[in-house]
């Protein structure tokens, strides 16, 4: 073998090897029979004294209605799992992820989103990559009016999300549905809204049997909002008031525990 022919070697030996990682990760995180791993790095997002004073007041237990949310949609699906998501607080983070491009090319996504894994295993400080283990990256940053804040995001390879949220306590709870939308994500759910944020029906309703028209007093978590009784598009007030629909259950695999409760039956 040539010295090239070595290095191709290596570099396809390496290459499924990631390839393996990531289709284990998946399947481990998708199973739904341990606690899903969760990790929350906050960041001051802005440098605003309001985000640091959120960040020194945060809790562990800020986040407990994800964990109830998780729980309470997937014992619909007929699974029970508790708790169904443990989550640990990490040290807040004195850097900034790498910016996703402004323009969207496909290329240059690519390459951001490699780089933004490469940022998260740099920051973690480990010397292996936490398998199984979803990391959140949750920026904080002082509500300004009519200012919205960046679009977050959450990407299935490498199970890390770019959270933007509120420095405001009065936003936790709604803080939290964005942090359960992008962990959603980062199990394989997809975006069900349309245009304008609008709920794409049937799959980004609560209730899709009853026609699109209805107002609604839920909201699907991947859709993020709904349409309440005055006809305006709401964000709910908190995960009390989310749903896992049926799409988004098949997504992340909420439906294997159904089927596997009535496949052990006789
Ligand atoms: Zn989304």
């Amino acid at each position: 073998m040539t010295f090239r022919q070595i290095r191709i070697l290596i570099l396809l030996v390496v290459l499924g090897a990631a390839v393996g990682l990531t289709w284990l990760e998946q399947t481990l995180v998708r199973a739904w029979r341990a606690p899903l791993e969760v990790e929350v790095v906050p960041i001051n997002g802005d440098g605003s004294p309001e985000a640091t004073e959120m960040i020194r007041t945060l809790k562990t237990s800020d986040f407990d209605d994800i964990n109830a949310f998780l729980e309470r949609e997937l014992a619909r699906y007929g699974a029970r799992l508790s708790p169904a998501m443990q989550l640990a607080l990490l040290p807040a983070l004195d850097a900034l992820p790498p910016a996703p491009p402004r323009d969207g090319s496909v290329l240059k996504t690519v390459f951001w989103s490699l780089q933004l894994r490469w940022w998260g295993y740099r920051q973690s400080g480990e010397w292996l990559p936490q398998l199984g283990t979803v990391k959140l990256y949750v920026l904080y940053h002082a509500p300004q009016d009519g200012v919205a804040l960046e679009h977050s995001l959450g990407l299935q390879k490498g199970l890390i999300g770019v959270v933007h949220a509120f420095a405001d306590v009065r936003q936790a709870r709604q803080n939290n549905i964005v942090i359960a939308h992008e962990l959603l994500h980062t199990l394989g759910a997809t975006d069900k809204y349309g245009p304008g944020g609008r709920p794409v029906y049937p799959q980004g309703y609560a209730d899709p049997e009853l026609p699109p028209h209805l107002p609604r007093r839920e909201a699907e978590i991947m859709a993020g909002r709904l349409v309440n009784a005055a006809g305006r598009l709401v964000m709910p007030a908190s995960l009390e008031q989310c749903v896992v629909g049926a799409m988004t259950a098949h997504e992340i695999n909420f439906d294997e525990g159904f089927r596997r409760r009535f496949a052990s039956g006789h």
